[in-house]
């Protein structure tokens, strides 16, 4: 405002602009020497008075001018420090050069954007061995090609990253596209939910995941409610054991009668299953771990 008051800045058309704000960065505009330094000195004061501190070491002054004229030799200075005269200074990340060409400013977004480029180049090189050819000056980059390309890398990342997760292992042998699964989608209860969601993440209640809570080794967590000496892991509760003979028979008789069934393997038959029966499967985990649950604690 006081600098304002001073009317000494430059004219632009019917107004007279002398200063430029964006929060804490301050350019004063002026026609001549003798103007500057009068508002540097009046800039001063009022720092002074709201004892803000100027940094002099970041304070240039440009004077901007025809490319062949002379620069000048005043020598701006705020309080007792000097100001340096510079060529050329960043304002707002734009480079205001002294003769008006903005040259030197399109120079240094143009190596900015070629830096940011070459990082993009460089993570393209990491998806050669999946096909993606190597950057050269005259090759363009299919974008269609690097889309699916890194979908396939992120997917055998995924692949590799849960197969080493034991627990996932009923998950590894269902999941097979990263995508939403059609369970979620149905209108199941609360607690059939929960049951899908457990049964394929292997936290189910059953011998192989409590089992690893006490240190049990794997070949000890065999299931006690049948006869039958195995591992009771979720291809036992579904498919096998007979403590739920008769809920397999209630909720799944159509499908385990089914000459096609009979002739699959275990993991087939269990894929089989929970991916094209879901809401089935939902009533007899439901069913099945209620049942388990009134053997082991007399709950009914
Ligand atoms: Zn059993």
């Amino acid at each position: 405002m006081e600098l304002n008051d001073m009317n000494l800045g430059i004219g632009l058309k019917d107004s007279n602009l002398s200063i430029l704000l964006y929060a804490d960065d301050i350019a004063l505009l002026a026609k001549n020497e003798k103007d500057l330094q009068q508002m540097l000195d009046k800039l001063q004061d009022w720092c002074k008075r709201w004892r803000v501190l100027i940094n002099t070491s970041k304070s240039k002054c440009v004077h901007f001018r025809k490319s062949r004229a002379k620069p000048t030799n005043f020598e701006f200075s705020v309080g007792r420090n000097k100001l340096e005269n510079v060529n050329e200074y960043k304002y707002l990340g734009v480079v205001f050069t002294y003769n008006g060409n903005f040259s030197t400013h399109t120079e240094a977004l143009s190596k900015g954007s070629g830096r940011a480029l070459g990082k993009i180049i460089s993570s393209i090189h990491q998806f050669k061995e999946f096909g993606v050819k190597s950057y050269e000056k005259t090759e363009i980059i299919d974008m269609s090609l690097l889309d699916l390309r890194l979908q396939d890398f992120y997917l055998s990342m995924w692949k590799r990253d849960i197969i080493n997760v034991s627990k996932l292992r009923t998950y590894v042998k269902l999941k097979t596209m990263v995508e939403q699964e059609s369970y979620v989608k149905l209108n199941l209860s609360k607690s059939q939910r929960s049951c899908v969601a457990q049964l394929r993440c292997g936290i189910l209640p059953l011998r192989i995941e409590t089992g690893r809570y006490i240190g049990e080794q794997r070949e000890e967590r065999i299931c006690n409610f049948c006869t039958e000496n195995s591992i009771e892991d979720e291809s036992h509760f579904v498919l096998d054991c007979s403590l739920y003979t008769e809920l397999r028979n209630e909720h799944f008789k159509d499908i385990i009668s089914d000459v096609n069934y009979l002739q699959m393997s275990n993991d087939e038959k269990l894929y089989h299953i929970l991916i094209n029966f879901p809401r089935k499967t939902a009533k007899y985990l439901v069913d099945a771990i209620r049942k388990r649950r009134q053997v082991v604690f007399g709950q009914v």
